[in-house]
């Protein structure tokens, strides 16, 4: 069900919480979020790459760690390991097209991410906005 352009969505991310960071499912990255990632780390963008990043033609996404539940690499005891250049997709969360223009969809992440219906209403059309800029960062997704 599409959400109606006059309401709004409330969502406030809560202290402590990882647990987007924790569900199964793929990180991808812009050019610019793989090139900012490793000077963040101080390495090498080639070497940074052949260690965190699978890449097609199209698009990259960071590699999960082999042999453990964990789903990114740069998930530590502490929190992202990356937090100031994270990916657009990770800033952005909630704020993606497929949850933003589906209450249902919407609602159900809000099983798992108990920021959903916490804190301040959002705009539906900043809400959108948010959206956009994911549209906008992984054209071809
Ligand atoms: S699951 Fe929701 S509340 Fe938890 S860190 Fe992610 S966005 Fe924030
Ligand atoms: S890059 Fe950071 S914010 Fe994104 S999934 Fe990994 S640990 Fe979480």
């Amino acid at each position: 069900m599409a959400l109606d352009p006059n309401s709004g969505l409330r969502f406030e991310c809560q202290p402590g919480c990882r647990k987007c960071c924790e569900v199964s499912g793929y990180v991808y990255l812009t050019e610019n979020d793989v090139s900012e990632a490793a000077r963040f780390l101080n390495m090498e963008q080639s070497v940074f790459e052949a260690q965190y990043i699978f890449r097609t033609r199209n698009m990259r996404r960071v590699r999960k760690p082999s042999g453990k539940s964990k789903q990114c690499p740069f998930l530590n005891e502490s929190g992202c390991g990356i937090h100031p250049v994270k990916p657009v997709q990770c800033r952005l969360f909630p704020f993606w097209p497929e949850l933003v223009e589906d209450r249902k969809a919407w609602k159900k992440t809000g099983t798992w991410c108990p920021g959903i219906g916490q804190g301040p209403l959002i705009q539906i059309g900043t809400a959108m906005e948010l959206a956009n800029e994911m549209r906008e960062k992984y054209p071809d997704a």
